[in-house]
């Protein structure tokens, strides 16, 4: 028996986990809400991690009923992410090892996303198309690596769509992506975007320049309301993503496709997805918001495969960074 709690705070929430042999025995988060029209800005978000860290990792304590004796590693995410975000978390995981005198490993946060998709859903070798606030990648597992097939070339979808509902003053409550979704759901008249697949790489940055210095002007006159620029933009956006997750899995003879990431609970885009993996024979696996969102347990997941299959990291190299490819890491776990 192996029980691993991970700390997540790479960008606004502040996820604590705890798994014990693929059971998920608590995962509470709290996120740092902005005001409508307003990002997030690292030093504020460290901020808000440092002064919840405590309550959180009780909280996940408590509802596991779980005590730090019977823990064996801590798993705490090393990057990719937003520099001072992440090391406020880092320093909270870093503590409890010491006191505690457990193990540490540092976790990819991207291959938390895959192996708590893989440990949900039950997804054995899927082509993942990982999106969210921060990034926007194809993969599939090949020797050793989980080989990124496409990506985005400047913003995140997620990040596009946050700063798309920022001109529309949308809340930020329960995230900018939700609103957007609601919207869109009330869309019928479709606005042409610009769109951007190079090869199996996206861009959605001249995208947003485009919609961005449009939406005034289009809502003013009463062209366009802003359901139907939400609704213009998801289908868009949607239709470039299908579009290279496909082609990966052409590539990779691929039968299971399996959406991670914050933008993955959207339903539009899991429809989108069915739509072509039904076409191709291939099955849709994707998570609700529990679990896609960025939490505490993916990470702790992600630990438990590394710490089982013989990884520890040592304490002098438990830093942070915030650029960390997830091909860098060498997959042990998998054969
Ligand atoms: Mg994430």
């Amino acid at each position: 028996m192996v029980v691993v709690i991970g700390f997540e705070g790479s960008a606004n929430k502040l996820g604590v986990g705890i798994v014990k042999d693929g059971v998920v025995l608590s995962n509470p988060r709290h996120t740092y809400i902005t005001p409508p029209g307003q990002g997030f800005l690292p030093k504020d978000t460290a901020k808000h991690h440092r002064e919840h860290a405590l309550d959180v990792l009780q909280k996940a304590l408590d509802e596991a009923n779980i005590s730090p004796e019977q823990i064996d590693v801590i798993a705490y995410t090393k990057g990719p992410g937003m520099g001072a975000p992440l090391v406020s978390t880092a320093i909270v995981a870093r503590t409890v090892a010491q006191l505690w005198r457990k193990p540490i490993i540092a976790v990819n946060h991207c291959i938390g996303h895959i192996e708590m998709g893989r440990l949900v859903t039950g997804a054995v070798n899927p082509t993942v198309l990982y999106v969210s606030g921060g990034n926007t990648q194809v993969i599939a597992y090949s020797q050793r690596r989980y080989r990124i097939f496409g990506e985005t070339i400047d913003i995140a979808v997620g990040n596009c769509l946050d700063r798309f509902a920022r001109v529309l003053k949308l809340s930020n409550d329960p995230s900018p992506g939700y609103n957007i979704e609601q919207l869109a759901k009330k869309g019928k008249k479709f606005l042409e975007l610009p769109y951007v697949v190079k090869g199996m790489d996206v861009s959605f940055s001249g995208l947003l320049s485009f919609i961005e210095e449009r939406a005034p002007q289009l809502l003013d006159k009463g062209d366009y309301s802003p359901e139907d620029l939400c609704f213009s933009l998801q289908e868009t956006v949607f239709a470039m993503l299908i579009e290279i997750t496909e082609r990966a899995m052409a590539h990779c003879g691929s039968e299971e496709v399996l959406i991670v990431g914050g933008v993955g609970c959207n339903k539009r885009l899991q429809a989108m997805m069915e739509v072509m993996a039904k076409e191709r024979g291939a099955k849709l696996y994707a998570t609700d918001e529990r679990f896609c969102i960025d939490n505490g347990a993916m990470i702790a997941q992600a630990g438990w495969e590394m710490f089982c299959s013989g990884q520890t990291t040592p304490l002098k190299e438990t830093s942070c960074t915030q650029r960390f490819r997830t091909d860098e890491v060498e997959v042990t776990w998998r054969s």
